[in-house]
C-alpha cells in the first residue's frame, strides 16, 4: 500500500482568533451480524417481527438457561475481521459488561473486554489515508426500550442476544468528511463479505464517535462521546457543531462552557448536541470472564475457510473496473458502491459486449428510477427485469433500431411492465423511422421561417442545424435517428437558393 500524506493543512481555523485547531476523531462502529439465529440460542434473528415472539429462556435471561454459541456468527465475524485486515487472535474469550437496564435482563451484556477476537487492521481511505482499527469485538445486543407511551416503558426482546460485531478506530480521523468516507466504505466492506446489512434506518449499524480538539503540536484535550447518530449525515452533521462547540468553549474560557468528558446526544432537529451523562469508565462495568461460555478457539481450517469464503472487496473491484472496463472514477465509484449493482453491471457488460455502454445505462437510468420512490424499487434484486433484458436493449440502441431517446423510454416501460424491451419497442411504436420521405417532411416543417439558422449553415456554421433536430424529433415522438436527421436538414438547406 503507498502512503500518501495530505499536504493540505488540517483542522479549522477559528473565526475569532484565527488559530487552527485541529479535531481528533475516533469511530466505535456496531454492526449486526446477519446470521440466522441469535448468537447464543436458536431464535429468529430477524428485525420486524410481533415484539418478543423471537425469545426463549436463554434470550430472556430465565434462571439455569445456558448460552451456546453461534458457529455462523463467528464465520461472519471472521470475514469480516479479514475484510477489514485485522489479526485474528487464535485464542480469545467473553466477558460479562455488568450494568441494569430495563432492555438487558441478564443485568449483564455477554461482550469481549481484554481479549477480543481481533486486533488492527484498517481502512484506506480515497487520499491514501490510513484510519487504523485498534480491535474489533464480538457480543450480544441488548433488546429494545420503547418509551413512547408517555409514563410507560416498552420493551421488546427481539433483538436481545443478536449478534454485534464493534469495531474501534485509533483517533485517525480529523474531519467529518473522513468520518462520513469511513462509515461508507466500512459499510461497504461489511456488505459485500455479507456480514452485515448495514442498514441505519433498522439500527443494524450504529455509530458512536468519540471527539476532541487541540492546538497544532499541543496535547489532546478532552475527550466528548457523541450518540444517537442514525444516519451518516447525522454524524458529520454533529462532529461538524461538536468541533464548533469545543472550539468556542476553549476560546471563550468561559467556566460554564467548559468542556468535560462526557456522552452527549445528537439532536437531528436542531442540528445541536446535548449533554446526556457523565462517560463511564470501563471499571464501573465490573468486567468478569464469562463463567458460561469455553474460550473461543480458532484453528487455521477455521481461518482459511473464511478467508477463502471472501468474495473480490470494493477496493480490488474499483481497480479492475477502471484497468479492464476503462470506467470514469465516478462511474466506478456508482456501480461498486453496492455488490449487487456491481454484480448486476458485470452481467450487463459481458452479455452487451459493451462495458462502457452498460455503466452509463446503470448509472444514468437504472439507477436514478430505482432513486424514484413512486416506482417502489429500491435495489437491484427488485428490479422487474433481467441483466439480459437491459443488454437487448443496449443493442438495440447501438444497432440503431431505437434512438437514445427511445432507448429511455423503454428502461422506464421496463420499470413500470416488467416488459421486455423489445416488446416494449413495439408496443410503443419507438422504432428509428428511416423513412426518408416521412423526415424530410418534418424537416421541412423545421424549417419554416428560420432564416437566420439557414443563413448560419449556409456560411458555414454546420452545427446550427442542430437547433432544429430536437423539433423534427418531437415531431417524430423521438423515433426519429437523430444523425439521419441532421444529414437531411444539411441536405436541404444546401438545396436552398
Ligand atoms: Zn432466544
Amino acid at each position: 500500500m503507498v502512503e500518501v500524506h495530505v499536504s493540505a493543512p488540517v483542522g479549522v481555523v477559528s473565526q475569532v482568533t484565527g488559530e487552527r485547531w485541529i479535531p481528533v476523531i475516533g469511530l466505535e462502529v456496531h454492526c449486526q451480524l446477519k446470521t440466522w439465529t441469535k448468537l447464543f440460542c436458536g431464535c429468529r434473528n430477524e428485525f420486524g417481527a410481533p415484539p418478543n415472539s423471537r425469545t426463549c429462556p436463554v434470550c430472556t435471561a430465565q434462571p439455569g438457561a445456558l448460552p451456546v454459541l453461534n458457529r455462523e456468527a463467528l464465520e461472519l465475524a471472521l470475514r469480516a475481521a479479514l475484510a477489514l485486515e485485522a489479526v485474528v487472535a487464535r485464542q480469545s474469550k467473553f466477558d460479562r459488561k455488568n450494568y441494569f437496564y430495563c432492555d438487558l435482563p441478564k443485568g449483564y451484556q455477554i461482550s469481549q473486554f481484554d481479549q477480543p477476537y481481533c486486533q488492527g487492521g484498517g481502512i484506506t481511505l480515497a487520499s491514501g489515508k490510513r484510519v487504523r482499527l485498534t480491535r474489533i469485538h464480538l457480543e450480544e445486543d441488548a433488546g429494545k426500550a420503547i418509551h413512547d407511551r408517555g409514563a410507560t416503558t416498552l420493551v421488546d426482546l427481539n433483538r436481545a442476544g443478536v449478534p454485534l460485531i464493534e469495531s474501534v478506530t485509533e483517533a485517525d480521523l480529523q474531519s467529518s468528511q473522513e468520518a462520513y468516507e469511513y462509515l461508507t466504505a466500512l459499510k461497504q466492506i461489511l456488505q459485500y463479505v455479507g456480514a452485515s446489512d448495514c442498514d441505519m434506518e433498522k439500527g443494524s449499524l450504529r455509530c458512536d464517535v468519540n471527539i476532541s480538539v487541540h492546538k497544532p503540536g499541543e496535547p489532546w484535550r478532552t475527550k466528548v462521546e457523541l450518540k444517537n447518530l442514525n444516519s451518516f449525515r447525522n454524524v458529520e452533521a454533529a462532529i461538524e457543531y461538536e468541533i464548533r462547540r469545543q472550539v468556542e468553549a476553549y476560546e471563550s474560557g468561559d467556566p460554564s462552557q467548559r468542556v468535560v468528558q462526557e456522552t452527549r446526544l445528537f439532536d437531528a432537529a436542531q442540528g445541536v448536541t446535548r449533554s446526556m451523562r457523565r462517560k463511564e469508565d470501563a471499571h464501573d462495568y465490573r468486567y468478569f470472564p464469562e463463567p458460561d461460555l469455553p474460550p473461543i478457539t480458532i484453528s487455521e481450517a477455521v481461518l482459511e475457510r473464511a478467508r477463502s469464503s471472501l468474495p473480490e472487496l470494493p477496493a480490488a473491484r474499483r481497480t479492475r473496473y477502471a484497468a479492464t472496463f476503462g470506467l470514469s472514477a465516478y462511474d466506478v465509484g456508482v456501480l461498486t458502491a453496492d455488490r449487487a449493482v456491481s454484480e448486476f453491471f458485470e452481467i450487463v457488460a459481458r452479455l452487451s459486449n459493451r462495458p462502457k455502454e452498460a455503466a452509463n445505462w446503470i448509472a444514468n437510468e437504472v439507477l436514478r428510477h430505482m432513486g424514484d420512490a413512486t416506482l417502489g424499487i429500491h435495489s437491484i434484486d427488485e428490479l422487474p427485469f433481467r441483466p439480459h433484458d437491459l443488454a437487448l436493449l443496449i443493442g438495440l440502441v447501438e444497432a440503431g433500431t431505437i434512438s437514445g431517446q427511445a432507448g429511455r423510454t423503454v428502461v422506464r416501460a421496463m420499470f413500470e411492465t416488467g416488459k421486455g424491451p423489445k416488446e416494449l419497442v413495439q408496443s410503443l411504436g419507438l422504432e428509428q423511422i428511416n423513412d426518408v420521405a416521412a423526415l424530410e417532411q418534418w424537416c421541412r416543417e423545421a424549417l419554416v421561417g428560420k432564416d437566420k439558422i439557414i443563413a448560419d449553415v449556409k456560411a458555414g456554421k454546420v452545427k446550427a442545424a442542430g437547433a432544429l433536430v430536437g423539433p423534427v424529433m418531437k415531431a417524430s415522438k423521438g423515433s426519429a435517428n437523430p444523425q439521419v436527421v441532421q444529414e437531411i436538414l444539411l441536405r436541404l438547406i444546401a438545396e436552398m437558393p
